[in-house]
């Protein structure tokens, strides 16, 4: 695989340098050159394949110049060692549960294959590195579990103090080893530019090998496509062609499924879902992309006013909105309308929405509703087990949800972070010092 830079300043890197490297030093994303279309055999089979399989078949065509197909199977076989199930909710209403990882949200995915495809290369050049990397919440927890003990890695973590759930806390504060919370007196948006700022900074790179492991990061998004292929295949019986509705932040989902599309999959709509940070919907209506501080909501995995992949989404279209709107409708909802449809839901169906999910599920509806969808199968995507929102599930269905062994476990132990101001010159003090 070959990738640009969207700013396209500097010159082509290899798959391995976008992995380490995170961001192009122009300040753009990095973006694959070419996306391979697959055979029509492959789809014709892929309601034959298991989760894996279809993995390594759609990673093999990505990056088998990079990897050697039988190195690759392993890190897939490992990867992928957890089910993403679609699971009827209502009429032509499913579920891609993407919650059932060591972390219990879908940034399971772009971690894991993330950390050991790193440590792949690592291994082999005899290294070490440290990742830097911003959270709104899922993305350390996961990213946590994804590095824990990998010699070589160190990871540090920025989260905004007081903007994370208890239970995401402690998801990242208490493994310990090579893993460091820093408690950050400030918003998502502060820690991702922290960290921006980190990589452009020439006393720091000389100093540190730096990596980042955001959604930026090229090696997450090509996770997430695999499971819309997964997804699909667990439907393809119903004859239909697919429409996935995404909740969205920093939109690294979503690119994993406009991935999957181009590659091929029989995807007839993508609905980018948001909570009140609306800077997407507002763009795809209007033409114009206007970031702004983010927004604390409910759902606040998605609390981002500046979404770095929105270079992307961009750049898959060439820049043109209209051909962006023929592929992707923008929706997004307030906490009122999401508390409500999580006990609408529970109360007609059992199933609990996590506030994130919840939020795609309005999406969907609403675009299913809006376009007579009678001839598409609708897939939302749930992001994460209730449970790590529990504080505000058992509050709106008015019973306490089970919780998972895992998520109790962390809960018993204790936190350990780092406070830190929310300046550029507080993160680089600390790393220096
Ligand atoms: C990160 C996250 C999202 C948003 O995903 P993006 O790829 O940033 O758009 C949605 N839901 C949950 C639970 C998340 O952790």
């Amino acid at each position: 695989m070959r990738l640009y830079s969207t700013k396209k300043t500097v010159p082509e890197v290899s798959f391995k340098e976008a992995l380490f490297k995170g961001l192009p030093s122009d300040n753009g994303l990095y973006m694959p050159l070419e996306i391979p279309k697959l055979p029509q055999s492959f789809f014709d089979s892929i309601e034959q394949k298991s989760f894996a399989e279809i993995a390594f078949e759609v990673s093999n065509a990505l990056l088998g110049d990079d990897i050697p197909a039988a190195d690759l199977k392993k890190i897939i076989d490992d990867v992928i060692s957890f089910d993403a199930p679609v699971v009827k909710v209502q009429d032509n209403m499913y579920v891609l549960e993407l919650f059932h990882g060591p972390s219990l949200a879908f940034k399971d995915f772009g971690a894991r294959f993330m950390s050991r495809v790193m440590s792949y290369y690592l291994a082999k050049d005899k290294q070490d590195i440290n990742i830097l990397v911003a959270t709104s919440g899922d993305t350390g927890g996961a990213v946590a579990q994804g590095f824990y003990n990998m010699p070589g890695i160190h990871v540090t973590i920025l989260y905004p103090s007081g903007k994370v759930s208890d239970l995401q806390e402690k998801q990242l504060t208490t493994l310990g080893g090579n893993i460091t919370a820093l408690e950050v007196q400030g918003t998502f948006d502060d820690c991702q530019r922290m960290v921006k700022e980190a990589f452009l900074d020439e006393e720091l790179n000389a100093k540190f090998n730096l990596s980042s492991a955001n959604s930026i990061n090229i090696s997450r998004l090509i996770p997430q496509s695999f499971y819309y292929f997964y997804a699909y295949a667990q439907v393809k019986k119903l004859g239909k062609d697919v429409v996935f509705s995404v909740p969205s932040g920093n939109f690294g989902n979503l690119c994993g499924g406009l991935i999957a599309k181009r590659m091929g999959l029989p995807v007839a709509h993508f609905v980018a879902t948001t909570n009140a940070n609306n800077v997407i919907p507002d763009y795809l209506a209007s033409g114009v992309f206007n970031p702004r501080p983010s927004v604390r909501t409910i759902s606040n995995a998605m609390d981002v006013g500046n979404p770095s992949n929105y270079q992307r989404l961009v750049a898959f279209y060439n820049e043109d909105v209209k051909a962006i709107r023929a592929d992707i409708t923008g929706k997004y909802f307030t906490d009122e309308q999401t508390e409500d449809i999580i006990k609408k839901v529970y109360d007609t169906t059992g199933y609990i929405l996590d506030p994130h999910t919840a939020v795609a599920y309005l999406g969907l509806r609403a675009y299913m509703y809006e376009n007579s969808a009678k001839d598409v199968t609708g897939i939302f995507l749930s992001t994460a087990h209730p449970a790590k929102f529990i504080e505000v599930v058992n509050d709106v269905i008015g019973k306490n949800i089970e919780i998972p062994e895992s998520l109790q476990a962390a809960g018993k132990l204790k936190k350990v972070s780092i406070p830190l101001g929310n300046q550029f010159k507080d993160l680089k003090e600390y790393l220096l010092k």
